[in-house]
């Protein structure tokens, strides 16, 4: 189908939570291209899901080797790809504890809320749980309401009772959220929908040492800054401190929809049988995509590519901002960056999209750049040249 038939067709039949603005047919690496063969390069990677690239070889053939052998066999039998995936990512964590498997951010949230919950009500009957301004959690009615936002909330009343917030990066203001009922504290590291924000260091040993003190769980959404993409397997890991439990979607299974929440020694029993499960959580074909994602980031050492192409694409963005007046400020870690704009970013994006280069939005006023970890160093080059042209039409013409 062509795409000016193939968006009639989605107007028609798609509830319109989303306006896409390019039809994508296939991809390689980092780049995507229309059903007409014009080809972008993708600074998105599907919302920091292919962060070892899109289709790759060792991916795709684990998945069409599991789909062969065993696609699913339901959690009521175990199976190998969930058992060897599991203890790879406890490995990876240091944390010690255990893993339960589900199928999106949200979810992996969900279950770390209910987690919590449970917990709290064998330790004083305590449920609250302190959430940050600007963050993103997800869009069940638990997760919507975890979410700082009020945008995402607005007209789903009554929300889900055991939420209080806080301001990111300000310890006080989590200190004065606390209450008798609260029994964890969960945010992200870099804070990703919200505006591509880090936070200090300051700012996670304290919530770390508030947690301590008060017996809370310290819970962080890795949903987005995890898999590599800040340079560490976990944006926490930045960090001076661990939590107790954290996230991970996203990047996990390379676009094979999976979640997954991870523990340290202390949460890992906290679930007994049937307390929490998932038809689809932890099925053998995502867990062989996951095994794949991780062997591809430790054999082509992405991690310290996310560090490297994270300076020279952070270089480069700090380079716009110097020329432009309308760019305020550059931030974020490894290959989650984000620019400031003085106003709408989405012009920018669009910009840039007209130019053939891919990027996405955050928080209001940021340009939010997720390149796939594994991509070439003259692409992302290339990218920027592109960038620099669509910045120069935009705002030179503006200007005149
Ligand atoms: C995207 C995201 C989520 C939600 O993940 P879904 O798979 O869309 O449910 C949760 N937390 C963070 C930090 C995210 O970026």
């Amino acid at each position: 189908m062509k795409s000016t038939e193939l968006m009639e067709a989605y107007k028609k039949y798609l509830m319109p939570t989303y306006s896409p603005s390019v039809v994508i047919a296939k991809a390689k690496g980092s780049r995507v291209y229309t059903p007409e063969n014009t080809q972008y390069y993708d600074l998105t990677s599907g919302i920091g899901v292919h962060n070892v690239g899109h289709c790759t070889e060792g991916v795709v053939k684990a998945v069409q080797e599991q789909i062969a052998k065993l696609g699913h066999c339901s959690n009521l039998f175990a199976n190998e790809p969930q058992v060897k995936l599991a203890k790879k990512l406890v490995e990876i964590s240091g944390l010690g504890g255990k893993v339960f498997f589900c199928n999106s951010g949200a979810e992996s949230n969900e279950a770390a809320i209910k987690l919590a919950r449970k917990w709290g009500a064998q330790n004083g009957g305590r449920y609250e749980i302190v959430t940050m301004r600007n963050s993103f959690h997800g869009r069940t009615l638990a997760t919507v309401t975890a979410t700082g936002q009020s945008w995402c909330q607005k007209d789903y009343d009554p929300l889900m009772p055991g939420f209080a917030y806080a301001d990111f990066n300000d310890l006080e203001s989590v200190k004065a959220a606390i209450t008798e009922k609260t029994v964890a504290i969960m945010l992200e590291a870099v804070q990703g929908e919200g505006g591509v924000t880090p936070a200090t260091e300051e700012f996670m040993a304290g919530v770390r040492a508030l947690c301590d003190e008060k017996n809370l769980l310290m819970i962080c959404d890795e949903v987005q800054c995890g898999m590599g993409r800040t340079g560490k397997w976990w944006g926490w890991q930045n960090y001076s401190v661990k939590p107790d439990l954290f996230t991970a979607a996203k990047s996990l299974a390379d676009g094979i929809p999976m979640g997954a929440l991870i523990s340290n020694a202390k949460c890992a029993d906290v679930f007994g049988p049937s307390d929490h499960a998932s038809t689809f959580g932890g099925n053998p074909l995502a867990c062989a995509a996951a095994l794949a994602v991780i062997k591809i980031i430790e054999e082509e050492n992405l991690l310290d590519a996310a560090d490297k192409k994270g300076k020279l694409l952070i270089a480069a963005l700090k380079a716009f901002a110097d020329k432009y007046d309308q760019i305020l400020e550059v931030r974020g870690m490894g290959l989650m960056l984000g620019m400031v704009i003085d106003g709408d970013p989405k012009p920018v994006v669009e910009k840039f999209r007209d130019f053939n280069v891919l990027a996405l939005t955050a928080g209001g006023n940021v340009v939010r750049f997720l390149p796939t970890l594994s991509m070439k160093e003259s692409n992302l080059e290339q990218a920027v040249e592109m960038m620099a042209e669509a910045l120069e039409e935009l705002y030179d013409t503006a200007e005149a």
